[in-house]
């Protein structure tokens, strides 16, 4: 590095300082402060220049560049982005009053999981740093896991562990729904846990504490996740370590919410579109109603973390129906919340000490609201006990009304936070420096008689203080006592011994009162800061209503209704809808659909149909309606009975993620596999065209197969799929039955056939001719369609329908249909110089398979 190869000798002092400081932080960008800007050098310089979008120098061949200090968070901003961290070097002592160089140190380090600024937060999602330790399964022991996750800016810190996780679904799930951006790995877990999707965030390699007790019971790992945590912090971030409150148990570990499986949380698009890159429409955007950033916060919560405690869920619904059915006090409670301000972040800044006066304005104007709120929810049933919880002290609110002026500046260092009457001394110094600006101002006027000069002016500036300005036509009328200090090209300035003594006044004042109303502000952050747990109360408090009333919001709107929740296996809605497609479609163009899942006959439903017919929809539509059901929303459907879900599994077919570049069938298989180890009598199960990855027979045989298994397993499960075949598979096994998206044959009045879809899902297996009816529709030549429905007739007479339970190969026979192999067929239809080179392998790989 060069860096290292400056000789420290060589370098200027300055310079000395600032590798002695770069040594202890290689990774990070470090921004050292020089007067009012932060330099950058060396390979920071060159790194940072193009990212920050500002120009690189050079001095005595050192690569430099700087920004602005006042600026300095939205450059932080555009470098926390790029996943870089920062590392902020102050200047210790105050440059006026120190002879020979200043200390400069690094007061703290930004990264992006120890983020408290709003500006570089997202307002609306918590912002994790999480820590994972493991023990891999030893000596036929199974292996163990712990996580901490902390968001500093609202103080939140849960913690959790799983004793058997063999596939580390469970963490795969938590890391999905944390979405954490940044991870510290302890000791051997990356090396453990390589494959894990981490999605964006930093990761980080930290030692295991060097207890003596490691690994020797389950509590130890806990208590190396959230050590390792705390010492995080407390290294480099310390203002922000003192606002975290203590471990909560993760959620989904304790055994009271649904659990969505990793791939569910991405395939249902519930916060993020499934394809990375793109922004489109999610559940969360549809639902997310609220009116303040910790509504928004905790419905994100909820929606990924719906319950599955029965007295909860219901609990929630009697809540958004009060708040429904009144719908007067529904829009004056939403535009009194929205008023509120982000209470539980400014609550956290005040214990960190980094609140700003209108940080601390904006909480006391959120208080402020609170007694309206109160009296709209205190005489309803079921919302009657959150008055209690966000009731604000009487100490609270006086001590924000006594003490913080009418319009306090956004920076202390601007002056005027501290209220007249609150310190005696204050008061005089304010007095002091308003009579020095009176004389001067009095001064000027006069001055301005005496000498005649109309334009006559006092300004003041850093390097000469106060001063009067004359232009140049009328120098010759000024006194011949006044002192010239400064020339300028159309005047002059000059000052007087009276003025100076003024002036001398005036700063010597302004000076006190920056260190007297710093003091008062700090004893005040103090008092505040002591509320800190009364004011968590508050904050999820207004974040409870405020969601509720947004659910309510919603279901009043889009027209959803109470779902009925029970403690059966019985899945039953009527005329439901997918709430994402069809608010974008317009719901009337949203053909609604029935499903019933019940008990014995019907728990495994198999969904055939054409392409494009929606059956990937439906799916996902129900599983939607369950989870914004245990959420605590109500549903987009006309009815809807739903007994309690433990799980959800979704899972895709490989053919239709090629575009992501996964390794498709063998993720698929695995995901499989997790699945049936997984899933539950209560769960949900989404299967969508699995087995689709490989050749038709190992296709339809592996979902064969996998129903069969969870015909005896028992979860509640929707199976789309292309493969007929196993419409066979009702009345064979157990709770199995067909259901098929539907389309109608159409003559057009050119004569040819075409294919309109209904999009309604009925009982029964799909006509399997509409395939064809597709092809011919989308151009396929005409003998190619011909010879297809004769195959086809061929298929459906002869008796050779698949008999997989002997586990034979059952393709074999069948092939002896075809006056061609279907390979060869295919082969001579490739056009091969159209094809990419992954087509071109992917067409390779099929065909093997076939044979
Ligand atoms: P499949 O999985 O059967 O191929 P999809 O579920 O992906 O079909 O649906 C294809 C498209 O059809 C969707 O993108 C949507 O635009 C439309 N669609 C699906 N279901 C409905 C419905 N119930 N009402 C109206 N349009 C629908
Ligand atoms: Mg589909």
């Amino acid at each position: 590095m060069e860096t290292l190869s400056v000789p420290a000798k060589q370098a200027t002092p300055l310079m000395q300082q600032y590798l002695s400081v770069k040594e202890r932080y290689p990774e990070e960008i470090l921004f050292f402060r020089l007067g009012d800007f932060y330099e950058m050098f060396y390979e920071d310089a060159m790194r940072a220049a193009p990212l920050l979008e500002v120009a690189l120098t050079q001095r005595q061949s050192v690569p430099m560049c700087g920004i602005p200090y006042h600026a300095m968070t939205t450059y932080i901003s555009k470098l926390i982005k790029a996943g870089i961290s920062v590392a902020i070097a102050e200047q210790l002592e105050d440059p006026k009053k120190t002879k020979g160089m200043v200390k400069r140190d690094v007061v703290r380090v930004v990264t992006p999981g120890t983020l408290v600024e709003d500006e570089l937060l997202p307002s609306k999602a918590n912002n994790f740093l999480v820590s994972i330790a493991v023990l891999p399964s030893l000596k036929g022991k199974p292996s163990k896991w712990a996580l901490a996750a902390a968001d500093v800016s609202t103080g939140k810190l849960w913690v959790g562990e799983v004793d058997n996780d063999p596939h580390w679904n469970e963490l795969k799930s938590h890391l999905a729904t944390l979405s954490p951006s940044e991870i510290l790995f302890l000791g051997e877990a990356h090396s453990i846990l390589g494959q894990l999707n981490t999605g964006r965030a930093v990761i980080r390699l930290e030692p295991l504490l060097p207890s003596s007790q490691r690994g020797q019971k389950v509590e130890t790992l806990i208590d190396q996740v959230t050590g390792a945590i705390h010492r995080y912090l407390e290294r480099d971030h310390a203002d922000v370590v003192k606002s975290l409150g203590k471990p909560q148990a993760l959620p989904m570990v304790s055994g009271n919410t649904l659990f969505l499986d990793e791939t569910a949380v991405r395939h249902l698009e519930l916060v993020q579109s499934a394809d990375p890159g793109k922004a489109g429409p999610t559940l969360i955007s549809v639902i997310d109603q609220c009116v303040t950033p910790l509504g928004s916060r905790l419905m994100r919560w909820w929606l990924l973390h719906p319950s599955r405690d029965l007295e909860t869920v219901r609990s929630r619904h009697n809540q958004v129906e009060d708040v429904l059915e009144n719908s007067v006090a529904r829009s004056e409670l939403r535009s009194t919340l929205q008023g509120v301000a982000d209470i539980e972040r400014i609550s956290v800044r005040t214990q960190a000490g980094t609140v700003s006066p209108r940080d601390l304005e904006a909480l006391r104007h959120s208080l402020g609201r609170l007694p309206k709120v109160r009296e709209i929810i205190s005489s309803n049933v079921s919302l009657g006990d959150l008055a209690t919880e966000i009731t604000v002290p009487e100490d609270l609110e006086r001590v924000l009304h006594q003490q913080l002026s009418d319009t306090p500046p956004a920076k202390l260092i601007d002056g005027g936070v501290i209220r007249e009457g609150v310190s005696g001394e204050l008061d005089d110094l304010r007095a002091l420096r308003r009579s020095g600006k009176k004389w001067i101002a009095e001064m000027e006027a006069a001055e301005r008689e005496k000498t005649g000069i109309g334009s006559l002016k006092v300004g003041y500036n850093d390097v000469f203080g106060y001063y009067i300005e004359v232009s140049k036509t009328n120098i010759s009328k000024v006194p011949l006592d006044w002192i010239r200090k400064q020339t300028l090209a159309n005047g002059e300035r000059y000052i007087t011994p009276a003025l100076k003594e003024q002036e001398e006044k005036i700063l010597g004042a302004e000076e006190r009162i920056r260190e007297l109303e710093a003091r008062l502000y700090a004893e005040l952050i103090h008092q505040v800061a002591a509320f800190g747990p009364t004011l968590a109360k508050v904050a999820s408090g207004v974040a409870h209503l405020d969601v509720i009333s947004a659910l309510a919001e919603v279901a009043g709107t889009q027209g959803y209704v109470r779902p009925q929740l029970v403690a059966s296996d019985e899945l039953s809605i009527q005329a439901g809808w997918h709430p994402v497609i069809a608010k974008q479609m317009g719901r009337d163009r949203f053909i609604p659909n029935d499903l019933d899942l019940k008990s014995n006959e019907n728990r495994i439903s198999i969904i055939t149909g054409p392409n494009m017919a929606g059956k990937s929809t439906f799916l996902r539509q129900n599983a939607l309606i369950v989870i914004l059901a245990q959420m605590g929303s109500f549903v987009p459907a006309e009815s809807a009975t739903i007994g309690l879900v433990d799980k959800i599994f979704t899972r895709i077919g490989a053919s239709d993620r090629l575009a992501q570049g996964q390794s498709t069938f063998m993720v698929e298989m695995q995901e499989v596999a997790t699945l049936i180890q997984n899933c539950s009598q209560q769960s949900l199960l989404i299967l969508d065209e699995v087995g689709r990855g490989t050749s038709t027979y190992d296709g339809v045989s592996i979902a064969w197969a996998v129903i069969e298994h969870l015909s005896k397993l028992g979860p509640r499960t929707l199976f789309a799929t292309h493969y007929f075949e196993l419409t066979q598979l009702e009345g064979r096994l157990p709770g199995v039955f067909n259901a098929h998206a539907t389309a109608k044959e159409w003559t057009g009045s050119d004569g040819r056939k075409q294919v309109v879809f209904l999009y309604q899902i009925l009982p029964g297996p799909a006509d399997r001719s509409y395939g064809i009816h597709v092809a011919e529709m989308a151009g396929v030549p005409q003998v190619c369609i011909e010879k297809a429905r004769e195959i086809l007739r061929h298929l459906e007479s002869g008796d050779h329908r698949l008999s997989l339970e002997k586990g034979s190969r059952a393709g074999t026979q069948q092939l002896e249909l075809f006056a061609d192999h279907p390979v060869l067929a295919e082969l001579r239809s490739l056009q091969v110089e159209t094809l990419t080179p992954l087509e071109a392998l992917n067409h390779l790989a099929r065909l093997k398979g076939a044979l």
